[in-house]
């Protein structure tokens, strides 16, 4: 396989998209945990990756977190449905799976026969159908890269989300009560804020396809194709001045003039999606 192709599993990223935005916004606790779990139990590993862009961003972080805490087994989850439940339930599990580039074709479990039995667990289609489940519980573990991944790929687009979550990493930054500045003094100023930090190769190339190399302000064309293709700046969505990071997640980019207007106010949070196509 060409590594430079990774599988996409976009209906396990809308699952855990939705996870993770539900547990982001709501103060109750869902799944058992709230937002500043999060940051509480990993802080010492997120920190020391705010000040310099890593591929591994905080929000791919923030999804294994969240997927660790999502209840996997199936067979808690079947325990309160009936067989024709298990049945509709099984294939719409196997459906996710098959999003992911696992073939399950060849899968054929007898639910009449499992009905009739009652499940008793000890006849030849009940034995089959729990090894199907440890299998789909091995393929579950083998995916999860597959669904953090491609779940990223759907939070990377959603710009108000990106703010707020950044916005409430930089709370976190402003409560913390150690200076930053004592441990990393090469990415914390005095102050806990970091220090500006050159962009590589591979995040702006990332950033402007992201954006479909239009400002995201004045959504100038920067590609080259409608006009002569500018230069773009990357411009943070929290800024530096507000303890915004230099993680690629708090990340866009802007043409020249927008980021020459921008640092006059570096207070404003602009946040724009560059649609696809408009209807
Ligand atoms: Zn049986
Ligand atoms: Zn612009």
């Amino acid at each position: 396989m060409n590594n430079k192709h990774v599988k996409f599993s976009y209906s396990q990223a809308i699952q855990l998209a939705n996870w993770s935005i539900d547990i982001f916004y709501n103060e109750e606790a869902v799944h058992g945990f709230i937002f500043k779990d999060f940051w509480e139990e990993l802080k010492e590993e997120i920190i020391p990756r705010l000040f310099k862009p890593h591929k591994k961003t905080i929000l791919h972080y923030y999804l294994e977190y969240v997927d660790g805490f999502v209840e996997h087994d199936l067979r808690s989850t079947l325990k309160n449905l009936s067989i024709s439940e298990y049945e509709s339930y099984i294939y719409y599990e196997i459906k996710f799976i098959e999003g992911a580039g696992i073939d399950l074709s060849d899968v054929d479990l007898d639910f009449e026969a499992i009905s009739n039995c009652n499940h008793c667990k000890s006849c030849i289609s009940c034995i089959q159908f729990e090894n199907f489940i440890d299998t789909i519980h091995g393929i579950q573990e083998e995916i999860k890269p597959i669904a953090i991944n491609s779940s990223f790929h759907l939070l990377m687009l959603n710009k108000s989300f990106l703010r707020d979550f950044h916005e409430e990493i930089a709370n976190h930054l402003v409560d913390e009560k150690e200076d930053l500045n004592v441990d990393y003094p090469e990415g914390f100023k005095k102050g806990n804020k970091v220090k500006r930090n050159r962009w590589p190769a591979w995040l702006k190339k990332g950033l402007f396809y992201r954006d479909n190399g239009v400002c995201v302000v004045c959504r100038c064309d920067m590609t080259g194709v409608i006009n002569r293709g500018g230069d773009f700046e990357i411009d943070h969505i929290v800024p530096i001045s507000n303890y915004g990071s230099n993680d690629p997640s708090n990340l866009q980019i802007l043409c020249k003039d927008c980021n020459l207007k921008k640092l006059n106010k570096s207070s404003l949070i602009s946040v724009y999606s560059v649609p696809l196509w408009n209807i």
